[in-house]
């Protein structure tokens, strides 16, 4: 243990997913002194395990969550601008069917079962249109087509599908790299002078009067260092009530529930580049999603998960609940030896006290601890990835009253590092792309493009042939990448580039993963 050092800010952050990174982005850019600590890699919890989505949340109206929702559809083009290479439009195909039921417990089901017993609990088509009717709606929506019902006999994506679905709605959301949203997050709150600490654990804080002494460790090298900051953020999703009771040794009532969420991927199976909404007759909705070019993404599930403690992994019963829903609609039937990766999320939902997992609040709970002369704390629950940027907002709001000289909100109107340009330039830019370095096929263009946007051309600076790039470690992973996501984004282990930051690993052969690992180790 090496001698401590003390480093004094105006904010400190406990946690590197989305709302740690977007709280620390959106702080330093109102002129705050910004640390923000990660225990492992950068959004490598929740932050890139969900469903990766920029999404209003369909199902949550069931649930009367409108402010939630709302809120989710605005953001869903904000963001799209702010980030066009990571962030793209997707069309939803939702097949309808007279057999799907409702979750018992949701407040529309109820009073539906109430006015119209003889709907028998079903989902009536009708229901479908005015919730999509809403949900074109209630968001301001100037870039997304709307919703349109489809011929599922004439439509392409009808061919997937069992002959007996014969209609279907089609709306849009967006997908999101979720990993990527993190590190770019971080890299550009970097950029703007805050101090990003990867693979480093807060293990104790305390409130000294007015200042909060935090203590972290390097969990590579076991150093420990002292740190000091006026305000203390708790960004730790699933962990935050941990870092309430243990790290901070204070008494709360708020608390989390920890609800796990398992996908499964398969080779693709559909060639068409829509997702699919599918409803079970369980009354939850799973969705089927084109993934990285070759595959297919099914999710998710809704379990209650033991805590932070075991870490998250797809059961077999999850991976058997996602397959057989699917099933029903494909016509092909998905089988357990399709299924090459699977992973799984925590959600760190706000314990509001629900029974059932699936009906437990989405929205986020900001709680503020302070009294006068004490250091402020400002606990962070729940929240989406669609929402990070409005709840950094918020929790920017809650602390402002320390800050008389904070400057305004700024971050609707700005862009994520490479992501600079007009959302309709995408497919030219590609273009571009594949012209000025012209070893790249119109794949390789693509998934550097949409990994790295107008920075895609400093990494490949100066290169006239693929040999220029370096080592290649397979599926067009090169040296030169590999450098530039170390230097940039984080990036340490073959993990945070392979599984994380590209999804590379679907593909690399075992030994190109070694080599990669032992490339890292060395260099
Ligand atoms: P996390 O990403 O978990 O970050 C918290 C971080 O704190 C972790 O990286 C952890 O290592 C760190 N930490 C903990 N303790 C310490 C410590 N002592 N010191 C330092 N660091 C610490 N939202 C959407 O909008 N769209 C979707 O499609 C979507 N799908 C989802 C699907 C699933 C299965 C799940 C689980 C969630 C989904 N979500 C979705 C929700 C979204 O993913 C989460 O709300 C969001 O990622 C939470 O981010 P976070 O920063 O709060 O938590």
């Amino acid at each position: 243990m090496s001698k401590s050092k003390t480093k004094e800010v105006d904010l400190f952050v406990i946690g590197g997913g989305i709302n740690g990174c977007g709280i620390a982005r959106d702080a330093v850019g109102r002129g705050l002194s910004v640390t923000l600590a990660e225990m492992n890699d950068i959004g490598g919890a929740t932050s890139s395990s969900s469903t990766k989505l920029f999404h209003g949340g369909l199902r949550y109206l069931e649930y009367f969550e409108f402010r939630l929702v709302r809120e989710s559809l605005i953001e869903r083009e904000v963001l799209l601008r702010m980030m066009p290479h990571i962030s793209w439009p997707m069309r939803f195909v939702l097949p309808l069917s007279s057999e799907m039921r409702f979750e018992n417990s949701t407040p529309t089901s109820r009073l539906l079962n109430v006015l119209m017993p003889w709907a028998k609990g079903k989902r009536p088509a009708w229901l479908i249109r005015l919730g999509l009717f809403l949900y074109d709606n209630l968001g301001g929506r100037k870039i997304l087509p709307g919703t349109a019902s489809i011929s599922l006999g004439k439509d392409l994506a009808g061919n997937a599908l069992k002959k007996k679905f014969k209609k279907a709605f089609e709306y849009s959301d967006c997908w999101i790299e979720d990993n990527k949203l993190v590190s770019l997050n971080a890299l550009d709150a970097k950029n703007r002078g805050a101090k990003i600490l990867t693979r480093t654990k807060v293990i104790e804080a305390k409130r000294i009067e007015d200042f909060w002494k935090i203590i972290v460790e390097n969990q590579l090298t076991h150093e420990v260092e002292e740190h000091h900051a006026k305000v203390l953020i708790n960004a730790a999703g699933p962990w935050v009530a941990d870092i309430i009771n243990t790290k901070l040794q204070l008494n709360s009532k708020d608390n989390t529930r920890l609800v796990r969420g398992s996908h499964i991927v398969v080779p693709k199976l559909y060639d068409h580049d829509k997702c699919y909404f599918f409803q079970g007759t369980d009354g939850r909705i799973i969705f089927s999603i084109p993934y990285e070019y070759e595959f297919t993404l099914i999710g998710t599930t809704d379990a209650d998960h033991d805590g932070i403690e075991t870490k998250p992994t797809c059961s077999e019963a999850e991976r058997d609940y996602l397959i057989n829903f699917a099933s029903q609609y494909f016509a092909k039937e998905v089988t357990p030896k399709d299924v090459v990766w699977s992973y799984s999320g925590v959600r760190p939902l706000y314990d509001d006290g629900t029974e059932n997992a699936v009906a437990a609040t989405r929205d986020y709970v900001l709680k503020l601890e302070h009294s006068a002369g004490s250091a402020p704390l400002l606990n962070i629950f729940g929240g989406k990835i669609t929402t990070y940027r409005k709840l950094a907002e918020a929790a920017i709001l809650e602390i402002a009253k320390f800050f008389p000289d904070l400057k305004g909100s700024w971050t609707a109107n700005s862009s994520l590092p490479g992501g600079d340009f007009p959302v309709q330039d995408v497919a030219k830019l590609i273009k571009k792309l594949q012209s000025d370095f012209n070893f790249l096929t119109e794949i390789r263009a693509k998934r550097l493009f949409r990994a790295y946007g107008l920075n895609a051309w400093e990494l490949l600076k100066g290169a006239s042939k693929l040999e220029d790039l370096g080592e290649q470690f397979g599926e067009f992973l090169t040296q030169r990448e590999v450098e530039y996501l170390r230097k940039n984004e984080f990036a340490m282990e073959a993990d945070d580039i392979i599984w994380r930051r590209t999804k590379l690993g679907l593909k690399m052969s075992a030994h190109d993963k070694k080599r990669l690992s032992e490339y890292l180790k060395i260099s």
